[in-house]
C-alpha cells in the first residue's frame, strides 16, 4: 500500500478525534454567532478539508469565500511578507468574518492577511484554526478559536501538506524530518 510507504512517524491526530473535535468547535462557533449571518473566510489550501467538515457543523446562516496568499520567508520560518495570490471575490464590508486557518505557526502570515482584512472594514474578524504551535510564535495575536495545541513537529494530512502532498490523508501524521 502507498500509504505504508511514506515516511510518517506517527499519527498525531486520528479521523475520529478530528470529526469530534471539528463538531465541538462547530457547536462553540454556533453559539458564539448565534443571532447572526457569518461569512467564512477560507484560506486554500490548506484550510480545505477542515473547513468542509467544519461549516457543516454550523448552525446558522453561512456564507463562504476563498483566499489564497503565499508567504515568503527565509528557511522554515515564513516572514509574513505576504502576496495575494486570490483575493476574496465578495465584499466582507459590515460581515461578521471568521478567517478559517489550518495552522499558526509564527502567526507572521495572519497577522499580516488579518492587518489586510481589517481595513476592509468588517463588523468583526476572528480567527479559527485546527491547529495551533504557539511555541514558534513571533508574533502576539489572540486565537479565538482553536482545534488543537501541539507541539513543535511538521505536520501533513486533513489539508496540509509538504511539498503538495498528502494533503488527502484523512488524520493529521507527523512526518519524519
Ligand atoms: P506562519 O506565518 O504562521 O509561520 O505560517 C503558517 C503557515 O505555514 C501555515 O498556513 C502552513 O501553510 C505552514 N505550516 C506551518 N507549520 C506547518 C506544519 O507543521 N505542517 C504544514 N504542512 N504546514 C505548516
Ligand atoms: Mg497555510
Amino acid at each position: 500500500m502507498w500509504l505504508e510507504k511514506q515516511p510518517l512517524t506517527e499519527v498525531l491526530i486520528s479521523k475520529k478525534e478530528l470529526a469530534q473535535k471539528v463538531e465541538q468547535l462547530g457547536d462553540q462557533i454556533t453559539r458564539y454567532y448565534r443571532g447572526k449571518e457569518l461569512f467564512l473566510v477560507i484560506i486554500l489550501k490548506g484550510s480545505l478539508v477542515f473547513a468542509a467538515d467544519l461549516m457543516r457543523c454550523l448552525d446558522l446562516p453561512v456564507t463562504i469565500d476563498f483566499m489564497s496568499i503565499s508567504s515568503y520567508g527565509n528557511g522554515s520560518i515564513s516572514s509574513g511578507d505576504i502576496k495575494i495570490v486570490k483575493d476574496l471575490a465578495a465584499d466582507i464590508g459590515g460581515k461578521d468574518v471568521l478567517i478559517v486557518e489550518d495552522i499558526i505557526d509564527s502567526g507572521n502570515t495572519l497577522a499580516k492577511l488579518q492587518s489586510i482584512l481589517q481595513k476592509r472594514h468588517p463588523n468583526s474578524l476572528k480567527i479559527c484554526t485546527l491547529l495551533d504551535k504557539p511555541s514558534r510564535r513571533q508574533v502576539d495575536m489572540q486565537v479565538d478559536f482553536c482545534g488543537f495545541t501541539i507541539e513543535d513537529k511538521f505536520v501533513v494530512g486533513y489539508g496540509l501538506d509538504f511539498a503538495e502532498q498528502y494533503r488527502h490523508l484523512p488524520f493529521i501524521g507527523v512526518l519524519n524530518g
